[in-house]
């Protein structure tokens, strides 16, 4: 086992990771920018040090300063946390080629499942049902429409490069095509200097559901049920929930045991995510996350179990603690996401937070780097706590939250803890019966935005 880790990241998943370490009696090492000498993290961890100034490029995505910081202090594995470095094939390369073991999983897993058009190919291989697409890139306008009229409208036009919601463009009718492909392929070039395109079907009303899987490298892998994370609000989620409201046991087992079996095959090692759309009993594969993802709190809550643990264990060449037959539901998680952000415009709002109190009490976990007299950058995400509600079933889950969130105070800056006590208080939320396009339309009609 590792004796001591750095953490090439910040804010509330730094403090996860530095937790998981101290409960395995693991030294932990934090990194920070000049803009975080005072952040939580920074404190928490038994050693500090700084790599560079305020914006990120310059300090959490400097490679060189990561990996000296590792040489300083005689960290002998990196656990990434999520953004940032995590899935960053090169910076997996370079650590393995000093001899420092990165916290995940393969360079050339992290390599396959950031390309999409060849993340798709091999869950297609693999036997992970698929979007109806175009097979690979479209070259031209004349490409696109065959493709377009092979699968019917309507279509989406995805950047190969894509991430973060760019780069894509839904065509409802062949008319509608040749406006949506030449600007998915410009916004494409601009936002990842690389024009290349492809096309799905456009699914009308799905959910978003996403398997946990984990695998130990050697040929085993287990999955750890679903997520619903269909609430979102540009791209980005807001609210996550497990189990899905939609979701049977059979067609958990079913979808589940393929994402299993598929990462199983490649022997991938670690935490991974394979995100679907979901329609009318189908699933079809958007992409898969070779990491650690916001919303695995909902996760560890129902299967009680510890993914950051795990992901430590497997790493360092251990088996993982438990199996597929281990695995039982118990209950029902809903994590919300906190931003420092001002409604009704989401506008981002860093600043000086006077109070901060985190709810408690049964089935309550409040996941955050914030305190009293703390000034949130202005640098980095908005992300600034994650509540996470643990019930026997769902209705116990929902009053959990309301009464947590009652609880919750963070002063003198604006947050996104209002929307969640409308969202509580609307029928759909209240029955599970959204879609990933439900928050937009919502947000449309109360606020016109
Ligand atoms: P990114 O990596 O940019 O986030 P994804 O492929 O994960 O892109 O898709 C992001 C979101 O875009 C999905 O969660 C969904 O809301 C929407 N989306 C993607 N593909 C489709 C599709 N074929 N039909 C309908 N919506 C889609």
């Amino acid at each position: 086992m590792f004796e001591k880790i750095l953490i090439a990241n910040r804010g509330e998943i730094a403090l996860r990771v530095i937790r998981a370490c101290r409960e395995m009696g693991i030294k932990s090492v934090a990194v920070h920018s000049t803009a975080d000498s005072d952040a939580m993290h920074v404190r928490m961890a038994d050693e500090s040090i700084c790599i560079g100034p305020a914006p990120s490029s310059e300090s959490y995505l400097n490679k060189a300063a990561i990996i000296s910081a590792c040489e300083i202090t005689g960290a002998q594995a990196v656990h990434p946390g999520y953004g940032f470095l995590s899935e960053n094939a090169s910076f997996a390369q370079a650590l393995e080629d000093h001899g420092i073991t990165f916290i995940g999983p393969s360079a050339e897993h992290i390599r396959i499942m950031g390309d999409k058009i060849t993340a798709k190919e091999t869950a297609k291989a693999l036997g992970i049902p698929v979007v109806p697409g175009s097979d690979g890139g479209v070259a031209d306008f004349e490409a696109a429409m065959k493709a377009a009229e092979g699968i019917g409208f309507p279509v989406i036009i995805k950047a190969t490069a894509g991430g973060g919601g760019r780069g894509m463009k839904v065509a409802k009718s062949a008319e509608e095509l040749e406006m949506a492909f030449r600007t998915a392929r410009s916004e494409a070039k601009n936002a990842f200097g690389n024009d290349e395109v492809y096309i799905e079907k456009y699914l009308q009303k799905p959910r978003h559901i996403e398997i946990q899987v984990f695998g130990d490298g050697k040929g085993n892998a287990v999955h750890l049920g679903e997520r619903d994370c269909s609430l979102q609000r540009r791209h980005q989620k807001v609210f996550e929930e497990a189990p899905g409201p939609a979701i049977t046991p059979k067609m958990r087992a079913e979808i589940g045991t393929i994402c299993a079996n598929a990462v199983a095959k490649i022997n991938y090692i670690g935490a991974g995510t394979v995100e679907f759309l979901y329609e009318d009993g189908n699933f079809y594969f958007i992409e898969m996350n070779t990491r650690l993802q916001v919303e695995h709190p909902v996760t560890e809550y129902i299967f009680g179990v510890d993914l950051v643990r795990e992901q430590i264990r497997v790493a360092s060449g251990m088996e993982m603690s438990f199996g597929q037959d281990d695995l039982e539901i118990n209950g029902h998680a809903i994590e919300v996401r906190i931003n420092a952000e001002k409604l009704p415009n989401f506008a981002p709002c860093p600043g000086k937070v006077r109070t901060f109190h985190a709810p408690g009490g049964l089935g309550v976990r409040m996941d955050s780097a914030l305190y009293g007299g703390y000034s949130i950058p202005p640098h980095y995400d908005s992300l600034i706590g994650k509540l996470i509600v643990h019930g026997r079933d769902r209705p116990e889950a929902m009053a959990r939250l309301k009464r947590a969130l009652g609880e919750l105070i963070i002063d003198g800056i604006d947050s996104s803890v209002p929307l969640f006590h409308m969202l509580l208080a609307e029928p759909e939320i209240q029955n599970g019966d959204y879609n990933i396009h439900w928050l937009e339309k919502w947000l449309a009609a109360k606020f016109g935005n």
